[in-house]
């Protein structure tokens, strides 16, 4: 990949949940670029596997752990593994998160059930599992990822957390209220551990992409022929780029967060990489 500049991440340990995703093998594979040693932990044992295959095929140094951000036994284990293999963390990016169908409403705007032809899920079909599913994927998953590596880190100087926000906690997005709600309360929770570890120089920020074209949303951009959805083609009309990013985008904003000499100063912020979504009105 064509990094847009490099920093120098030799010796750091850097460890990206959901490191086996779109997004974030892209990030794992950047940070390798850039010398450091990258642990991957996903629930996808294999397509971990396989990005720290290519890592380390293109010179890099990775390795991939089956873990699951919900399971505290399981990060654990993971710690264990990384601070025995490589030493503490230096880095942390907590990646893993994503919505699902079962927390996605059909409408935008609420409509009565029984005025409709088709079958619909509304706000009151939604159920508690699957809200709770999402949710917790998002809040709960980085929230203990963070509680297990983060006591080590804080013995480290300089160490760095990036959390993964999205456009849904500056303003909701329809259809999908627990990812929003889960998406603020991570811009919320970063702040939050920005100004609980500043003492310990321990910096941490977030990303927060715009729309990106992923897994985790092809269901509600693309239709089943591969077209963009009637809500793609809305989210490009009101992107001044007219536009979805291109996930290597958000390489230049991850490892200026990263630096310390790029970003030493920069503790809290959730930068929007959105192509001027979250600035327009809309008018
Ligand atoms: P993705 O689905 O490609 O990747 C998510 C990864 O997380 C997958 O590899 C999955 O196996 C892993 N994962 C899921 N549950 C897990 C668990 N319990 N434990 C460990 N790993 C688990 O999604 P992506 O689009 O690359 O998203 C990465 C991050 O960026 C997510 O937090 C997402 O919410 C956020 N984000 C994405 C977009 C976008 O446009 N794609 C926009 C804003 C924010």
């Amino acid at each position: 990949m064509k990094l847009p500049f490099k920093i120098d991440l030799s010796e750091r340990n850097c460890v990206v949940t959901g490191g086996a995703g779109v997004l974030c093998s892209t990030f794992s594979k950047a940070l390798a670029q850039c010398g450091a040693n990258v642990i991957i932990l996903d629930v996808a044992a294999e397509k971990a596997a396989e990005v720290a295959k290519t890592i380390k095929e293109n010179g890099g140094k990775a390795k991939a752990i089956k873990t699951d951000i919900l399971d505290e036994k399981s990060l654990l284990n993971a710690k264990k593994e990384i601070i025995r293999e490589y030493g503490i963390p230096d880095i942390l990016i907590n990646g893993a998160g994503g919505n699902h169908p079962k927390g996605t409403t059909t409408n935008e705007f609420f409509e009565r059930k029984d005025l409709q032809k088709e079958e619909v899920k509304t706000f009151f079909d939604l159920e508690r599992e699957g809200i709770e599913f999402v949710f917790n994927l998002n809040f709960l998953g980085t929230f203990l990822t963070t509680q297990i590596f983060a006591e080590d880190m804080t013995k480290k100087d300089d160490a760095v957390i990036i959390n993964i926000s999205s456009m849904n906690s500056f303003t909701p997005l329809t259809k999908i209220p627990a990812y929003s709600a889960a998406k603020a309360a991570i811009s919320n929770f970063t702040e939050w551990l920005a100004v609980h570890f500043s003492r310990e120089n321990l910096r941490v920020n977030a990303l927060a992409p715009g729309f990106f074209l992923t897994e985790q949303n092809k269901e509600l951009l693309l239709d089943e022929e591969g077209n963009y959805t009637e809500r793609a083609e809305k989210i490009i009309s009101q992107t001044p780029l007219e536009r979805f990013g291109e996930k290597e985008e958000l390489i230049g904003t991850l490892l200026w967060l990263v630096g310390n000499n790029s970003a030493g100063f920069v503790n809290g912020n959730v930068v929007p990489i959105d192509g001027g979504f979250s600035a327009y009105s809309g008018v």
